[in-house]
């Protein structure tokens, strides 16, 4: 008797929309009707609005970080790696195992849901020099960073130098960026007592923009308010400014200033992730473009979603809109790709994907933050608790909640050591690096690793 094939799934990515699509499949689909591959460089789900809070120390990393094997109802096989090329026309992607061996996997629908990394900008010295806010490594290192500036600024004898290690520089005035800084500016004002031959006046933090205003999603009035929370604060916030070169120990800005500075935090956006470069299919502004059921024109069999793909935004009301990079419409495309290839197996129609923006919370740390949900302003403690209340149900796992949960009381109460733990002190801390940039293989080199595949294609 031999076994019928069945149809083979791979998802590519387990970030919000990756395992949102993966565990409604699994759910939804018998174990008879397809079999379900997650390709996936980490063994978690990373919560990444909570990130500036481990870069802060309020919380864990592996508090953030939502285990993908929790429960042995989750029957995805999981491939340790990442996609590092496609041939959309054999059906077969390259991953990249994390012991580094390159091996071709075939499917008949694929998931691509990879993300997003940094976006940066052919500015001298950046590639060197900046350091993003966009891995838990990343956040980790930070940390370390920041710390370890306090802790050699603190030995020095020379004054310059210690003015430049206590210069903290966060360009990005999103919700990333401002967060990033309020949060980590908080670590530094609290750490600061514990080194009695520093100056709490010497330490700055600058916040520094293009655009015109701070967070423009969150509207002109709580803006505002962010802005005045940092000022408080002493945070320095330059807005309609950017970077024109960055150094070892100085930022010069695009208006003149050179700031002494050995921290350069890099938040100014994100684009898709370089995997979509390589699949030689259209793009706008760098993410895949996709009909409004998230199947991709042209490339049969394969689904979009999330930061690395243009989903239009039905709910917009604006021609050519498409949804925003956030976790919120990715989670939610996730449902809408699961219950699309569902339909696909069954042979049922497809639906579009329509969500309407639930708003923005941030939160700025301490009693701080300005939240937008569902349209009503909220400012200080309401909007954090409203933040931190969203952020705190939209954990995945009991576990998970409990973790942070705790973590966020045991902040409140015991503060933070400031411990610096040294754990990846050999990284070069660059953006590539870190966000693996430049791991992926050209058309050709794709080609060449399936062709024992393709034997047959014409
Ligand atoms: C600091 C910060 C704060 C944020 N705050 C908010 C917020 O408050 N609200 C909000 O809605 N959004 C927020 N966002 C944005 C939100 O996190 C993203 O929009 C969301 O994570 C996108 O989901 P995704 O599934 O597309 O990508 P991700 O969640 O980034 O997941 C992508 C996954 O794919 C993996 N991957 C990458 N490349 C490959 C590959 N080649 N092969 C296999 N796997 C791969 C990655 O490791 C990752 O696990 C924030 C982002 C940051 C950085």
């Amino acid at each position: 008797m031999t076994a019928v094939a069945r149809p083979r799934i791979l998802v590519v990515g387990a970030g919000f929309a990756g395992v949102e699509c993966v565990r409604r499949l699994e759910r939804r689909l018998s174990p008879t009707e397809a079999e379900i591959t997650l390709v996936t460089p980490s063994s978690f789900q990373l919560y990444l609005p909570l990130l500036p809070q481990v870069a802060a120390g309020v919380l864990t990393p592996q508090s953030i970080a939502v285990s993908l094997r929790r429960s042995r109802r989750h029957r995805t096989h999981i491939v340790p790696g990442g996609v590092v090329g496609v041939d959309t026309r054999a059906k077969v992607c390259v991953v990249r195992k994390i012991s580094g061996e390159l091996t071709p996997r075939a499917y008949d629908h694929l998931v691509l849901a990879p993300g997003s990394v940094t976006r940066s900008f052919d500015i001298p010295g950046l590639a060197e020099h900046a350091r993003g806010m966009k891995t838990l490594a990343e956040a980790a290192h930070l940390r370390d960073h920041v710390i370890a500036q306090l802790d050699l600024a603190d030995a020095c004898e020379d004054e310059a130098e210690r003015a430049a290690r206590l210069c903290f520089v966060v360009v990005g005035g999103g919700y990333a960026g401002t967060e990033t800084a309020a949060c980590l500016q908080r670590l530094t004002h609290h750490a600061v007592r514990r080194y009695p031959r520093l100056d709490p006046r010497q330490i700055r933090w600058h916040l520094v923009d293009i655009a015109p205003t701070l967070m423009p999603e969150l509207g002109e009035a709580l803006g505002r308010s962010a802005l005045e929370v940092l000022g408080r604060r002493g945070i320095e916030v330059s807005l309609g400014v950017s970077v024109a070169k960055a150094g070892p120990d100085e930022v010069t800005l695009t208006d003149g200033r050179v700031l002494r500075s050995r921290t350069l935090i890099w938040t100014a956006g994100v684009a898709a992730s370089p995997l979509i470069a390589t699949l030689e299919a259209d793009t706008d502004r760098g993410r895949l473009v996709v009909a409004p059921d998230l199947t991709v024109p042209g490339l049969p069999g394969v689904l979009a979603l999330g930061d690395a793909a243009a989903v239009p935004d039905l709910a917009a009301g604006a021609d050519g809109a498409v949804c925003p990079p956030t976790a919120q419409h990715a989670q939610r495309q996730g449902r809408t790709a699961a219950d699309n290839l569902i339909a696909t197996l069954r042979h049922q129609a497809l639906r579009p994907y329509r969500h309407k923006d639930l708003g923005l919370v941030v939160d700025l740390g301490g009693r701080d933050g300005v939240s937008r949900p569902l349209g009503i302003e909220l400012r200080g403690l309401p909007a954090q608790a409203v933040a931190r209340g969203y952020h705190w149900a939209a954990l995945r796992t009991n576990v998970a909640r409990t973790r942070v949960a705790t973590n966020w009381l045991l902040n409140a109460v015991a503060g933070d050591d400031f411990v610096r733990t040294g754990f990846q002190a050999w990284r070069p801390p660059t953006l590539r690096e870190f966000e693996h940039t430049d791991a992926y293989l050209t058309p050709e080199q794709v080609r060449a690793h399936t062709a024992p595949l393709r034997t047959g294609l014409t």
